[in-house]
């Protein structure tokens, strides 16, 4: 762990995000998605930001965080799903669901089928994913009259929440792709509530269709990214984003040695020659620290001017070239701003890395402490 350079995620921002998201969508509830270490932010944080606001809701990828989750938040009650690696047949872990108060999300129908003939997950919420289109994981809807026999012998007669997910809501959710897979799922929940199934909850709606106003008829919405700040739109769509959303974070880092530098002047692994005279700061931040190799040749807009990045990213530190100026632009010990609570510089980093906003959150490493600020 380091000292002096953090991930710093502001309160205020983020009450706001869920403020107006909470105008965006009015009617629905809030499953907030914080697998991943709540997309890099931290997730024991994040969950109890969001338990401040009266988010109920939680989704998480695997039963560890869950149990994570469980474990240091106890006091409160919320609900936890589980959405893709539910490890429902590890024995050792099987009284987890009930004992713990976890949801698994099935996503086959042979999870259905477990889930349905084990006596661990008799009082388990029933919680069922369909494939519509995305062919990730998911039930078939295909198999909708196998799942109704099941739940039949298995005497169920409610859904507590039917799922599923859009595979291209990053793109016009007005194309035909993501509208094939909305009607899909549509069928689906007439199907369940034509044989007399009650579909007690049911949602589809992640950032890009939140973003988009779309699936808004579901009893809830499943928000990652955008709570974080960022849209999730590409490039071209985003001008249809309703999203106004701040980022909420901030990263930030310690300059370690700052030095003067001649054009070429050889800097660090490879011996990277220097773009011009000026200055070289070298960061305590690397690939160690989830700065990739290819941060390289990123600007960055810092508070004392603009800085490139230069050469070979090191395990533990970067180097940063500043132009030519009589005094240097940062002393030993000064902090520097990778991103500060800016969507458009987050944007920008993950352009430069060929990547997406997702991946420049969650690569941020475990060295780097999460705090939060008010
Ligand atoms: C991650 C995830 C979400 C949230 O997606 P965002 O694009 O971050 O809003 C919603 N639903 C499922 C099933 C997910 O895996």
């Amino acid at each position: 762990m380091r000292f002096d350079s953090q991930f710093l995620v502001d309160k205020n921002r983020f009450y706001s995000n869920v403020d107006k998201l909470r105008k965006l969508a009015p009617k629905n509830e809030i499953l907030f998605m914080v697998k991943a270490n709540a997309y890099g932010h931290g997730l024991l944080q994040m969950t109890e930001l969001a338990l401040d606001l009266g988010i109920k809701e939680f989704g998480v990828a695997s039963l560890s965080e869950a149990m994570q989750l469980r474990r240091f938040i106890p006091k409160h009650k919320f609900e936890i799903y589980v959405f893709s690696d539910t490890c429902l047949e590890r024995k050792e872990y099987a009284g987890e669901y009930k004992n713990s108060h976890l949801i698994p999300v099935l996503s086959s129908l042979e999870q259905v089928k477990f889930f349905l003939n084990h006596e661990d997950f008799k009082f388990v919420p029933l919680c069922l994913k369909f494939n519509t289109g995305m062919n990730r994981i998911g039930i078939g809807t295909e198999e909708i009259d196998e799942v109704l026999s099941e739940m039949r012998k298995g005497d169920r007669d409610e859904i507590h929440h039917l799922m599923s997910h859009f595979a291209c809501s990053g793109l016009d959710i007005s194309l035909d792709f993501s509208q094939r897979q909305y009607k899909a799922f549509t069928s689906l929940k007439e199907k369940f509530r034509s044989k007399h199934i009650n579909v007690k909850f049911s949602s589809m709606a992640n950032s890009g269709a939140l973003e988009q106003g779309f699936a808004l008829a579901e009893t809830h919405i499943r928000p990652g990214l955008m709570l974080y700040g960022p849209t999730s739109l590409i490039e071209k769509y985003q001008a249809k984003s309703l999203w106004t959303g701040e980022a909420i974070s901030q990263l930030e880092a310690k300059v370690l040695s700052v030095r003067a530098v001649k054009k070429g002047d050889p800097i660090g692994y490879g011996a990277t020659p220097c773009f011009g005279e000026g200055w070289v700061a070298h960061i305590n931040l690397g690939y160690g620290d989830g700065l990739l190799n290819s941060y390289s040749g990123l600007t960055l807009e810092l508070a004392r001017g603009e800085a490139k990045i230069l050469g070979r990213v090191s395990m533990d530190m970067t180097a940063l070239w500043f132009k030519k100026s009589t005094d240097p632009p940062y002393k030993e010990g000064e902090k520097i701003k990778i991103w500060e609570y800016s969507n458009s510089t987050i944007l920008k980093i993950a352009k430069h890395l060929s990547s997406i906003p997702y991946e420049v959150f969650c690569q941020i490493g475990e060295r780097v402490p999460r705090a939060i600020t008010s």
